[in-house]
Order: structure tokens, then C-alpha cells, then sequence
């Protein structure tokens, strides 16, 4: 009986670090008195849980607020430098590691490339990253988040299948657990966008979320009262792979006409570079001739000095992402969704594209009242998303609802 009395104090205490911290990070500064009113605590349990985050550096007064009438308020700041967290990328050509702070700041970044690699020597590679990057934290380091493309099981920490990276079941969380000593977490790196977006961006619209996240790869992350939802069978937001060309090119996948085929960054380059070499005097050929290979950003510039064969590119890209988003509206009713991922880059041009193609085939009830726009975060979206896996899970930071 004492022992469970204790394990319920236990839990009950720690869902109070939670509350307080959660309350800290969106209000701060913010008077021990006001935290207890946003969560319902009495002043004493606040204070307590103030008392210990300060003892343990988490954070600081920092200063008294402004009267109301009576004595002016100490104000209560979150340290962001307090802890670091160790957020990965797993892409396809490089892994990327970064030490980041607990207000999402990015403070140190290391790449390390494992394109051409096989799937032993792909994890040797992320094993070295974090050595590195556990070596410069040090003992400020909290713990690690890792964001992969795949199918993942974050609730056991694996990675089911990572058909880029020649990864099968393998048990992630647990090896990184093991050599770092570390809280370790792993996601699908869509879905770990979404959460970043969700917990950093400070969402007013509610507790649903879908981010999309189109790059190399496309995949969509959704966030149900606040909470990541990864479907029966961890693939949900797995939208690169639905076919959208009959007949259309082949895909990495083994099948013909994924929406990777035709609104990935790869496809796009792709494209574009065929319309440059179609006409070499354009400004996309001009810029294809003058660098020896296009990027995201050349198209952009190309649109804007108003090259049709680059806005033609862009368009061709957007309309099958506005339709795979149509369907994502019709089916969750959800009133935000976030772009993110390098395509990003070619901005309002294609942006407007994908807008329109949304909203002309969704049910228009739904489709009025949905914003589409491009996320704010992103250099490291992958990276600060999986940062945000790890501080919802090891610090109670459970995105509001
Ligand atoms: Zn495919």
C-alpha cells in the first residue's frame, strides 16, 4: 500500500513539473502566482515546483513584474540554455546532427554525408554523430530525438522499415539508449515536424495539425488533440507513394506515378532542368548554363523574372500536392496545415498553386475555412522536430489541447 501511495505521488508530481513547465514556456516571464491560476495548483505546489526547476537551473527570476495594486510580482523565466537536446536528421544523402536548446535554438550544427553507404555503416556514421554531439553537450545534454523517414514504431523506439536508409526492425532508441546512456526517442520525420511545428510555433488553432513536409521525400505529420497520430499501422501522412500519374514515371518505391515522381524536390529539378535544356535562352536556361545545375531557389529567381517554362515546372509540381491535400481536408476537417521541406522554397508561386488546387477540389464548406501556408522553421525542421519528440516525452511538455 505505501509503496503505491508513493508511485502516486510520484506521478502526480511529476504531472505538476509538467503543467508548470508547459505554463512556464508559453507564458514566461510569469509570476508564481499567475502559473498557478493557468494551472489550477495551489501557490505552494507552484512554488515547490519553481523552487526545484531553480536548484536545478531550468530557470531564473528574473526581475519583478508589474503591480497590480499590492507588491510587484517576481517574474519566473525558463533557461533555454539550462539543457540541450541532441536532434537528428536521417536523411538520404546526409545525416544531420544539432545540439538544441529548451526554447528551440539551434546551437551547434554537424553534418555528416552517407549517401552511397550501406545500412551497417549508415548507423556506424549516426553513432559517431552522437558521440560528437554528447561530447560537446556534455552534462547538459537531456536527451536524444531522432527524426527518420520510414515507417517507425515510436512507442518501442523502432524503425520498422527505412527502405533509403537499408534499415529493417531495427531497434534505434534502444542502441542509442545503450551507448549514450540517454532518454532516446524516434519518429517518422514528418511526424516530427509536425510536432516541432506544433510545440515551437505556438499554434493558436487548436489541438490538430497536419504538417506536410515536402522535400527529397513527401510525408505528412498529423496532429490530433495534440497529440502525433501515427494510424493503425505507423504510416499515416504516408502520402508520397499514393499514385497520381497513371502510367507516369518510375518511383524509388518500385511502382510508376507517386506524388514523389511529380512534386518532390528531385522531380522538380528534374523538370526543370528538361525545360532549361529546351530553351537555353530562357532564364532557367540562362541559369542552368552560367551554374551547371539548377536548386530550388534558381526556380524561384526563374519565376520571378517571369520565365512561363519555370512557372509551368512549379505549377505542374504544386496541383498534385493541392489534390493529395484536398483529400487530407475532406477526410479530417483539420483547419491548419503547414508546408515544410526545401520545395518550400520556390514561395508564393507555387504556394498560390497549391491553394488553389486544394481548395477547387475539396468540399468548399471544409475547404473555406482552412489555412494553407508555408511553415516558418526551415533550415532544420527534421532536426527541431525531433527535439520536440524528445521534450513533449522526457519533460512533460504534452502539447496543449
Ligand atoms: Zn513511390
Amino acid at each position: 500500500m505505501a509503496e503505491q501511495r508513493k508511485a502516486t505521488h510520484q506521478q502526480t508530481r511529476a504531472l505538476n513539473e509538467g503543467l508548470v513547465l508547459r505554463t512556464l514556456y508559453d507564458h514566461a516571464p510569469i509570476s508564481r502566482a499567475d502559473v498557478a491560476r493557468r494551472t489550477g495548483l495551489t501557490r505552494t505546489t507552484v512554488s515547490d515546483v519553481v523552487a526545484d526547476f531553480i536548484a536545478d537551473g531550468l530557470a531564473r527570476e528574473i526581475g519583478r513584474g508589474p503591480s497590480s495594486g499590492g507588491k510587484a510580482p517576481i517574474l519566473v523565466d525558463v533557461v533555454g540554455d539550462a539543457r540541450l537536446v541532441i536532434g537528428l536528421d536521417l536523411g538520404e544523402q546526409q545525416f544531420v546532427g544539432a545540439l538544441v536548446n529548451l526554447r528551440g535554438e539551434v546551437r551547434h550544427v554537424v553534418a555528416a554525408p552517407v549517401i552511397g553507404r550501406d545500412g551497417a555503416d549508415r548507423l556506424a556514421t549516426l553513432q559517431r554523430l552522437v558521440d560528437d554531439l554528447r561530447e560537446l553537450g556534455r552534462e547538459r545534454v537531456l536527451g536524444i530525438g531522432v527524426g527518420t523517414p520510414g515507417l517507425v514504431d515510436t512507442e518501442r523506439g523502432t524503425i520498422r522499415w527505412a527502405v533509403n536508409l537499408e534499415w529493417q526492425d531495427l531497434p534505434l532508441a534502444a542502441v542509442l539508449r545503450e551507448r549514450t546512456n540517454l532518454p532516446t526517442y524516434v519518429a517518422n520525420d514528418a511526424r516530427a515536424v509536425a510536432l516541432g511545428e506544433y510545440l515551437f510555433q505556438r499554434s493558436d488553432a487548436g489541438g490538430n495539425l497536419v504538417a506536410i513536409k515536402v522535400g527529397l521525400g513527401i510525408g505528412a505529420g498529423i496532429i490530433l488533440d495534440g497529440e502525433p497520430f501515427a494510424g493503425d499501422g505507423l504510416g499515416a501522412g504516408e502520402i508520397g507513394h499514393t499514385t497520381v500519374a497513371e502510367s507516369g514515371a518510375p518511383c524509388r518505391c518500385g511502382r510508376y506515378g507517386c506524388l514523389e515522381t511529380v512534386a518532390s524536390s528531385r522531380a522538380i529539378l528534374r523538370a526543370a532542368t528538361a525545360a532549361a535544356l529546351e530553351r537555353p535562352s530562357s532564364s532557367l536556361g540562362r541559369r542552368l548554363a552560367h551554374e551547371g545545375g539548377l536548386t530550388i531557389a534558381d526556380i524561384e529567381a526563374s519565376v520571378r523574372d517571369g520565365d512561363d517554362a519555370a512557372r509551368s515546372v512549379v505549377a505542374d509540381a504544386a496541383r498534385p500536392l493541392g489534390e493529395a491535400i484536398a483529400g487530407i481536408i475532406g477526410v479530417l476537417n483539420i483547419h491548419r496545415v503547414v508546408l515544410l521541406g526545401s520545395v518550400t522554397e520556390l514561395g508564393e508561386a507555387w504556394l498560390s498553386v497549391v491553394r488553389a488546387e486544394a481548395t477547387r477540389r475539396a468540399f468548399p464548406l471544409l475547404a473555406e475555412d482552412t489555412e494553407i501556408e508555408i511553415g516558418h522553421q526551415n533550415d532544420n525542421v527534421v532536426v527541431l522536430g525531433a527535439v520536440a519528440l524528445l521534450l513533449t516525452r522526457e519533460l512533460g511538455l504534452a502539447p496543449k489541447r
